[in-house]
């Protein structure tokens, strides 16, 4: 499947933002705002115990 700017990268929803680290455009569900990046950034960088 082509995947179309403007959806959600991981979901297919409408994204309407763009991961810092990765480029990758994400919803507001896999976007998080605080750390300007998508969730499976913020998973593969976090480690917590
Ligand atoms: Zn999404
Ligand atoms: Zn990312």
């Amino acid at each position: 499947m082509a995947e179309k700017a403007g959806l959600c990268r991981i979901c297919g929803k409408i994204g309407k933002h763009t991961c810092k680290l990765c480029g990758r455009f994400v919803c507001d569900d896999d976007y998080d705002s605080s750390a300007k990046m998508c969730t499976v950034c913020k998973r593969g960088r976090k480690v917590k115990s």
